[in-house]
């Protein structure tokens, strides 16, 4: 059998990673216990291979690794920046190369990661959506980022990792076959609290839904950038399948679902999207499904010449969102001298930070 065709053991969930091993261990005649070891040498040691699960015989580490892959992505480059801020270029075993961020702050330590390689849905802002899709990652490419990021940060005394962001590259609820095994990995199997993994999606409504529908209590995030139809489809070429208030439907059963506060992000152009006469018609969308609403300065790309809102405006939509009674931050880029091609990466990770101190 072609190693490729073997479970990857990052990619199963908690439960039928336990049933695969028992079950490749009563094969071989080995006691069920020796599950539990490499489960532990999975989740606690994030071992990289079979190898170096040393309290294993020579001979089942040997058939460990002829019958079970770990695909866990390999640092191409890492670039650090002078705030602290930290990228890792992941390259993954076909080559296709995904990133993703660590941003420390005061007492937090915040991982974006990626969920596709690339990304379909073509938001005219979005360096990644300029640069189109080229694959799904599996539930162990997705985790994989973790254990390698909290390696890496263990290693280089970085401290933990806190929170998990999806606001890397792709959309997360267009891989809902990774996605949903990777949340339920990191959560049970690598013991991420839910209420610090951030899901942030342009508006796939059924993915939404889904997520409403799980019992633990992952955040939600909506690039939201319009508070209507019209400018919104300008910007994200999704809202025609799945319009505002669709959206909006969808948002109000996950508020519903009980606790789960949702965010919005909303990025600045300016003279596209930053007019004052916008302010009370997102405040009151935001007041419909009681969300906290995110304002991050547009970050250029190379493919057009849109600038961000300056301060001030960003302010002057602060204040009149704050008197629409609605709660609201500005949001700072970091790691700017790092940037390259995925520029969004940080600022939006960082829109994590502030709402879990409140
Ligand atoms: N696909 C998901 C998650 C990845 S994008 C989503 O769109 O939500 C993460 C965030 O970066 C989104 O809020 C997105 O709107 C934002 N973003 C993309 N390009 C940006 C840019 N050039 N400047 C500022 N934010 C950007
Ligand atoms: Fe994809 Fe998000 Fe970029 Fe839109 S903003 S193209 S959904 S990564």
């Amino acid at each position: 059998m072609a190693p490729s065709t073997h479970p990857d053991l990052l990619s199963l969930e908690p439960d039928a990673l336990h049933q695969a091993l028992v079950r490749h261990f009563e094969n071989r005649g080995q006691r069920s216990y020796r599950a539990g070891q490499v489960q532990r040498w999975i989740y606690e040691g994030l071992a990289r291979s079979a190898t170096e699960m040393t309290d294993l015989p020579a001979a089942e580490r040997e058939a460990l690794s002829e019958s079970f892959r770990i695909d866990e992505p390999v640092v191409d480059r890492l670039s650090e920046s002078r705030d602290g801020t930290v990228k890792h270029l992941w390259r993954l075993v076909d080559g296709h190369l995904v990133e993703s961020v660590l941003i420390p702050t005061e007492h937090r330590l915040t991982l974006c990661i990626s969920s596709q390689a690339g990304c379909a849905m073509g938001c005219t802002f979005c360096a990644t959506g300029w640069g189109g899709f080229d694959r799904q990652l599996t539930p162990g490419e997705i985790v994989g980022q973790y254990r390698a990021s909290r390696r890496w940060s263990e290693e280089h005394d970085r401290g933990a990792i806190t929170n998990i962001v999806f606001m890397g590259m792709g959309e997360p609820l267009a891989n809902r076959a990774a996605l949903h095994p990777a949340l339920t990995i990191l959560n049970r199997g690598y013991g991420v609290g839910a209420r610090r993994i951030t899901v942030s999606t342009v508006g796939v409504v059924p993915g939404i839904l889904e997520l409403a529908d799980r019992p633990e209590q992952f955040r939600l995030a909506l690039s939201l950038h319009a508070p209507d139809s019209e400018l919104r489809r300008e910007l994200i070429p999704l809202e025609k399948r799945y319009p505002l208030a669709e959206v909006l439907d969808a948002l109000q059963r996950f508020d519903e679902a009980g606790g789960k506060r949702i965010t919005f992000e909303y990025t600045m152009i300016r003279d596209v999207n930053d007019a004052l006469e916008l302010a009370p018609r997102l405040a009151r969308i935001a007041a419909q499904v009681r969300a906290f609403v995110n304002l991050i300065p547009f970050n250029p790309i190379p493919y057009q010449d849109w600038v961000p809102s300056t301060p001030e405006r960003i302010r002057a939509f602060a204040s009149a969102l704050v008197a629409g009674g609605v709660e609201v931050a500005i949001r700072e880029t970091r790691g700017r001298d790092i940037e390259a091609a995925c520029g969004q990466l940080r600022a939006h990770a960082l829109t994590q930070m502030g709402k879990a101190r409140r």
